[in-house]
């Protein structure tokens, strides 16, 4: 299973450190990650970033591109957040980061998820709407790692149902055979039960991660 960690806007460099200098106590056979805002990024090869500009450097006020994230000898990234999405990233800009960062060889964590008037709509509907999110994106990269995360889900303690999970991680197999995350109110109380569903292998969790012992909790219920 692969357990990550969004820390979105949550942390600084120290407590960072100290959430990573506690979780490398924990042995475990799930593959960790853990995604930190980028001014508290550091060399530790559990680490991504959270986004990445799709240029080495140049005149991108705010952002950061493969010099800054490489420095930390960092080479995975997480791409295509809904919260990025509402921010106004098109799915074409999306796509191009996606390019980039697979040429330079990065694990890729790629997030797609529909919103709640989809969702109210069919089934059908949803996986229309995700495959339009895995536009131009290439499924048969080798480190993808596709998200799945319905956005009404996010940060609102309402976890999509098991069967919800199921049927759409179900489809999502028949587009790739890459690993599938499910995200959206992962805690404590649902995370074992969730990963325990077929075609599910891993969860990326953000509010529930953020205090680390209730993330190490998490891993050894999974
Ligand atoms: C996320 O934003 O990636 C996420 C899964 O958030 P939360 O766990 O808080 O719903």
């Amino acid at each position: 299973m692969i357990i990550a960690s969004n820390f979105k806007m949550n942390h600084t460099r120290k407590s960072t450190q100290e959430f990573l200098d506690k979780l490398s106590t924990v042995s475990t056979e799930h593959t960790i990650r853990v995604y930190p805002p980028c001014t508290a990024l550091c060399a530790n090869p559990i680490v991504g970033a959270q986004n990445g500009y799709p240029a080495v450097e140049g005149s991108y006020t705010a952002e950061i591109g493969l010099r800054q994230i490489s420095e930390f000898g960092i080479d995975k990234i997480l791409l295509g957040h809904s919260e990025r999405r509402q921010f106004g990233e098109s799915q074409e800009f999306i796509a191009r980061k996606f390019d980039f960062y697979k040429n330079e060889n990065f694990e890729i964590m790629y997030c797609i998820g529909e919103p709640l008037e989809v969702r109210k709509q069919s089934k059908e509907a949803v996986i229309a709407y995700l495959k339009q999110q895995l536009q131009g994106i290439d499924l048969e990269y080798e480190r993808l790692i596709i998200a799945y995360e319905p956005v009404w889900a996010i940060g609102t303690g309402v976890s999509a149902t098991i069967e919800e999970i199921r049927s759409t991680h179900d489809a999502l197999r028949e587009l790739t055979n890459k690993a599938l995350l499910y995200g959206g109110s992962v805690k404590l109380e649902n995370i074992a039960q969730i990963c325990a569903i077929d075609n599910v292998d891993g969860c990326l969790i953000g509010t529930a991660s953020w205090d680390v012992d209730n993330f190490i909790e998490m891993i050894k219920r999974v």
